[in-house]
């Protein structure tokens, strides 16, 4: 087939970032389907794009028959999926049950969407692949963490059972336009806090890191990683000892919450906002950055877009929305 003559599904494609992939894959020809029960994900998300849309919950058997399924549908903002910490879980589980069920019915290529929260409080940094985490099973980030590990597992064992075609991608934080103002993440929170003059919430000291990856970044390397050839991606990750394959992305430019407030109010210069302290949630990772060497020798895909430009057309974007 060619490249761009895709049929393609995108589970949880109105959220922020499945509304960035599903403008690229528009833009290269494919056709797209979107399969969202806008639970975070936004319509306004969709506005204008020629996408077909199905309002449906992922846990529930999909129709229809296509080429290659992203599979991102699940809350992922800590105060999102902790608003209702049993559905993230079995969003997490039976979503990725029913997307293998449809590929295995029509043939498709999987992209599944796991997160670096799978690392948990890192006692390795930076993080790679072959790092097993640090997860606190009882705590509040849990029902995310061990949902999305369970995920792994269930595409790990279906891929091992039956040659399903998935790969797995780890996602580190990520931002750009489209994410939801209301999600509560610390580059949208920022931004809005500056652009509004209100005071710009450090959460603890302000000291913990975290990794920022522009959007267009992460959507480049899903389609370099769909693009991969079964069998090549195979021979890379068979000698490692892994039957499935597995890529973190993310960029390893690693900053401190204080140091993006900063920046924020850099590019705001006009903001009147102040930094002010709130107690640190429990569980919040003290460090968090990826190694993405596997990617680079995998796929050629690496991250471009340092936080300053990726910072300036988020900025752009939350200002059309005041
Ligand atoms: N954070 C913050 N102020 C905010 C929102 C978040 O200081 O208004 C911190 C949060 O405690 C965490 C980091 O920013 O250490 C990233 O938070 P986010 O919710 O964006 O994602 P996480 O990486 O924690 O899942």
């Amino acid at each position: 087939m060619l490249w761009g003559m895709e049929k393609v599904l995108i589970c949880g494609g109105a959220g922020f970032i499945g509304a960035n992939l599903a403008r690229r894959l528009l833009a290269e020809g494919c056709a797209v389907t979107v399969l969202d029960d806008f639970y975070t994900g936004r319509r306004s998300n969709l506005d204008g794009l020629d996408v077909e849309v199905l309002d449906r919950d992922v846990r529930e058997p999909i129709p229809g028959a296509y080429d290659w399924i992203f599979s991102l549908a699940c809350p992922a903002s800590p105060p999102h999926y902790q608003r209702d910490p049993l559905f993230t879980l079995t969003t997490s589980i039976d979503g990725i049950r029913r997307v293998l069920e449809l590929a295995e019915r029509c043939g498709a290529r999987v992209l599944h969407a796991s997160t670096s929260e799978v690392y948990g409080d890192p006692l390795v940094h930076p993080q790679p692949e072959t790092y097993w985490g640090h997860v606190n099973t009882l705590g509040i980030r849990s029902c995310y963490d061990e949902g999305k590990r369970a995920a792994e597992v269930f595409a790990l064992e279906r891929r091992r059972a039956r040659g399903t075609d998935v790969r797995l991608v780890r996602i580190f934080n990520t931002y750009g336009p489209f994410m939801d103002p209301k999600d509560g993440r610390v580059v949208s929170n920022f931004i809005l806090q500056a652009l509004r003059g209100e005071p710009i919430t450090l959460y603890g000291d302000g000291g913990q890191t975290r990794s920022f990856q522009f959007v267009d970044d992460l959507v480049a390397g899903f389609l370099a990683y769909m693009r991969a050839d079964k069998a090549a991606l195979e021979a890379f990750f068979a000698p490692k000892g892994y039957a499935i394959p597995v890529l973190n992305m993310g960029n390893p430019g690693e900053f401190t919450v204080r140091q993006l407030a900063e920046e924020v109010l850099r590019q705001i210069p006009e903001s009147k906002s102040e930094l002010v302290l709130r107690p640190l949630p429990g569980d919040d990772p003290k460090r968090r950055k990826p190694d993405v060497a596997w990617a680079k020798a995998c796929l050629g895909w690496e991250p471009r877009i340092p936080l300053r430009d990726g910072l300036a057309k988020t900025i752009a974007y939350f200002r059309t929305l005041a």
